[in-house]
């Protein structure tokens, strides 16, 4: 066996112990049971076996918490060939094979591929658990625009995508350009109103509210939305954490202006800091490639956009 071999094993793997042909490295009796586990630790035995450590995983491929690591003596033929990225699965609900782009782990060890179909299209959130390696490439890929790793010559629609920018609409009816000002006015009626335009129409609402003394906001590279209240607030999506933050007109201009919530003075990312082990801060996906890359990266699986306090997945 050579050490590219795809039975070859490493840590990050996940594989399924087959029942019957693999050995406790304890008492070398014949594990009657199947069950899977993600190897933390793998070397070949003077018997050409593997010996693996790994970490016992559950059904739905969470870490199990209660049970303790496990080492077994693996001859071939007695694991499952784990899928790394770049490999070529088996999606069984459409009998496509799909190449794998990107594995992330979730905090309670659940793994979520993003894949890559061969017309191109790409999708995630698709559990580990359920898909079936079918190939590997005699090379890893590097990353692609997309953010995925994948071959540069397969069709991929994110990778076409990945320079479009992250915008919102101007709002003036029959109005198709990209927004790039807010502009906020006071009516007579009091309060506060707000509205995302472009340039020539923000100039000719400017002109109709001069009485109204208004204001006008650039919108930041990320912004796809604002606060409803009127108050100018600008809404994107966190790069690191996947999860709404803010632009408070009072930190315009501001170095590191982006915040997770009204009372987020530092807006420092927890979830980019524990995945880094450094001070990280929010900071906007300003691409549509880097946004969605993010969601499946970090996303708390929820599907709507919500502040990182607000977080059901976080919650005790
Ligand atoms: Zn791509
Ligand atoms: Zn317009
Ligand atoms: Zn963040
Ligand atoms: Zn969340």
């Amino acid at each position: 066996m050579t050490s590219t071999d795809a039975t070859d094993l490493r840590g990050g793997d996940r594989i399924t112990v087959l029942p019957g042909k693999a050995r406790s490295a304890h008492t070398y009796r014949p594990l009657t049971r199947g069950f899977a586990i993600e190897v933390t630790h793998a070397r070949r035995d003077h018997a050409g076996d593997i010996e693996a450590t790994g970490i016992l995983l559950t059904t739905r491929g969470a870490w199990r918490t209660s049970v303790p690591t496990r080492t077994v003596i693996l001859p071939a033929g007695s694991y499952t060939t784990p899928i790394r990225v770049g490999d070529a699965v088996y999606y069984r609900h459409t009998g496509e094979t799909p190449v794998v782009t990107a594995i992330h782990i979730r905090p309670d060890g659940t793994a979520l591929a993003d894949l890559l179909f061969r017309t191109g299209a790409t999708g995630s959130g698709y559990h580990l658990v359920q898909l079936q390696h079918h190939a590997r490439p005699a090379t890893p890929p590097v990353e692609q625009p997309c953010k995925g790793r994948h071959d540069p010559a397969l069709p991929c629609r994110r990778c076409t995508q990945a320079t479009e920018p992250v915008t919102t609409g101007c709002e003036t009816p029959l109005c198709s350009r990209p927004a790039v000002n807010l502009v906020v006015w006071s009516p007579p009626s009091g309060g506060q109103q707000a509205k995302a335009l472009c340039v020539s129409d923000a100039d000719q609402h400017m002109a109709r509210l001069r009485d109204a003394l208004p204001l006008v906001i650039p919108l930041a590279d990320g912004t796809h939305s604002y606060l409803a209240d009127g108050s100018g607030t600008q809404v994107a999506t966190c790069v690191h954490c996947s999860h709404a933050i803010y632009l408070y007109p009072a930190l315009l201009g501001r170095r590191q202006p982006w915040r997770g919530g009204a009372y987020d003075e530092t807006g420092r990312c927890p979830v980019g800091e524990d995945r880094a082990a450094i001070r990280v801060v929010h900071e906007p996906a300003v691409t549509v490639a880097e946004r969605d890359y993010a969601r499946a990266a970090a996303g708390c699986g929820t599907g709507d956009l919500h502040a990182l306090v607000d977080c059901p997945a976080r919650r005790p």
